[in-house]
Formats: C-alpha cells, structure tokens, sequence
C-alpha cells in the first residue's frame, strides 16, 4: 500500500492469543509504513496478553463503540483476523456491514463464509500469525518484522498450538517460530507471561472445575466441564479465566472428546476439543450454531444450562461413531 491509509484490524469475540498476537503483529508491521492503523476487539482481551507491544492502543467496541464506528466509517481499508464467520464479530458486526472500505480476511479455520472482497484463509497452518509471518515475508517485507512484531506473532503461534502441542505437526510451524527467536526474543520469558501469571481466583477456579464440576462418560470417550454464572462469580471470573480449561477434561487417558459449556453474557457458551477422527468443527456447526478446527471449535447454546446439558448428553449415543 503505497501512501498511508486509515487502516482497520478486526478480530473476533472473546480474543485470545491468536487473535491479539496476529492482529498486533499485523498492526506493528503496518505503523512502521506510517499507516494510520486501528486494532479493534468486540470485547475485551485476557489480561496475560496485555504486556503485547502496543496493546493498550486496542479499541474495545463495548466500551469504545463510537470510536470505533468512526474508525470502521473512515477507514481505507479493514483487515479481519482469526475468524471465519461474520457473526464472531459480535456488536461489530451491523457497522462492519455498513463500511465501504475494500475487506480482507486472513485467517486459519474450516469454512470461512463470505463477508469479506479477499479471503487469505488456509487450514494448513497453526494460526493466523503463521500467516501473517508468512504474508508480510512473501510482499519482501521481512524487514518489518521486528523483535515487537515477532513477540506478538509467537504468542499467537505458542498458544493456537498448546505450546507446540497441538496443530503443529508442520515443519515450516517450528521454522517460523525459530525465525521469530532469532529476532531476539525471550520466549522462555513469554511463556512465562502467558502461562505463569494465574490470579489465585483463576486457579482456584480450575480445581474446582476439575474437582466438583467435571462429568466423565467413558461409554462416549467424553468427558465436559460446566459452569453456571454463579460458579463464576464465585471466583471472581475475568475474561481469559477458563483459557485451557477444556484441555484438562480431554487429557483424561481414554477421552477422545471434551467440551466446557459456560454460561456467560445470557447463553451458553460452548468449547469443544478432540483427540483424532472426531470433528467437533462438525459437532459446533451442527448443533451449536458455530465452528473452528477438526480438533478445536467453539460455538453458542441459548437453551438453559440444564437443557444444553441434557441435549448433549443425548446427543453422544447419536455421534458416538464419530468421537
Ligand atoms: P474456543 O473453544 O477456544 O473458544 O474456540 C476454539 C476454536 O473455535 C477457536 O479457533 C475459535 O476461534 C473457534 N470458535 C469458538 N467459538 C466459535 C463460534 O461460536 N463460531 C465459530 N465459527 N468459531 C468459533
Ligand atoms: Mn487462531
């Protein structure tokens, strides 16, 4: 892009390290051509990700939404990252539409829906900042990737991949990570910050998912977690609270399926993860009104918690040749 534009970065509801770590990695590579660049998030981000270069300039359209509307309007130009699907846009969405400025999707999940004029989308990497490493390196612009812009990006691929656990069966992953070390990073320190920084609430809540709230269904290879508002205000939730909570339900030895439904904002939010052949992409699509990965995806239940839970559990005998 030759002469500075006003430039928008979108990414999805509930934000996590992908989500923050590719949008600012995106946004960090841009100011450097004195672009006049935005980072918008419909709601606000977990606080282990705040240390992230240029974090605090992030506008949430929750409490900035008149800013934001005026940016999205004015702008020349607006990127969407790490989502597939117009409605994760959440209270962005109608402004959004509304916009005419050119729209441009990079992201890593199944199926994306047609909301933007350009689709970046492959499933073949680990995470949106993958791409975007990738994208500004192909446009000869590796120069700009800095050791701000390589925090960002690591924390985005460490994290889509369970600190390289999970989606990374992919040499070029481990590749492009080594690139971002050799940049200068710490990134003994940056697990640290991500994963090291619990609240006592927050750890407190993680046993007593795990203790009081975990359900184990070995005849389904399934285990779920859920919990209801007051189990959250209980531990004083902030967002980011329940990041990897669903992980400690699918390392149960014999689980091959695991979900954590939370009731939060007045539905029930619902988080799959699988090990192997099961697609919860498909299960989320189907039945939650959402989607993801193969082994990783999330959507929405606006029954009650005991209803969600009942139809789940009904549902296992129907999917059991999948899982
Ligand atoms: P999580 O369970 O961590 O919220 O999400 C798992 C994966 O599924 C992430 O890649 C996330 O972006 C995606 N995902 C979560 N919720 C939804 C949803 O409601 N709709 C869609 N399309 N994707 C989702
Ligand atoms: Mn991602």
């Amino acid at each position: 892009m030759a002469s500075p534009q006003k430039i928008a970065i979108i990414t999805h509801v509930n934000p996590d390290g992908d989500a923050i770590g590719s949008s600012l990695g995106l946004y960090n590579v841009l100011i450097q051509e004195k672009h006049d660049v935005t980072v918008i998030t419909p709601n606000g981000y977990p606080s282990f990700l705040a240390w992230l270069p240029a974090c605090g300039n992030i506008l949430t359209d929750e409490k900035q939404h008149d800013q934001v509307s005026k940016v999205l309007m004015e702008a020349d130009v607006i990127f969407c990252l790490d989502f597939n699907d117009l409605k994760r846009m959440d209270s962005i969405a109608d402004v959004y539409t509304a916009a005419k400025a050119p729209k441009i999707l990079v992201d890593h999940h199944l199926e994306p829906t047609c909301f933007t004029d350009i689709l970046i989308s492959t499933q073949k990497t680990s995470s949106t900042s993958e791409i975007v490493y990738e994208l500004v390196s192909a446009l000869g612009k590796k120069n700009l990737i800095t050791k701000d812009v390589a925090e960002c990006l690591y924390v985005g691929i460490a994290t889509d991949t369970g600190s390289f656990s999970y989606a990374c069966n992919n040499s070029r992953t481990f590749e492009v990570a080594a690139e971002l070390i050799k940049l200068g990073i710490d990134a003994e320190h940056i697990h640290r910050l991500v994963y090291d920084t619990y609240s006592e609430d927050r750890m407190r809540l993680l046993g007593y998912c795990l203790s009081e709230k975990l359900k184990v269904l070995p005849k389904y290879q399934t285990a779920y977690i859920s919990l209801t508002k007051e189990d959250l205000d209980k531990f004083n939730y902030q967002i980011g609270d329940t990041e990897g909570v669903v992980n400690y339900a699918l390392s149960i030895d014999g689980i091959t399926m695991a979900a954590l439904f939370m009731e939060r904002d007045g539905t029930i939010k619902v988080s799959m993860r699988s090990k192997g052949n099961a697609s919860v992409n498909e299960i989320c699509r189907k039945y939650f009104s959402g989607g993801g990965h193969h082994n990783a995806a999330g959507g929405n239940s606006d029954l009650s918690m005991a209803e969600t839970l009942e139809g789940f559990e009904k549902l296992l005998p129907i999917i059991k040749p999948v899982i």
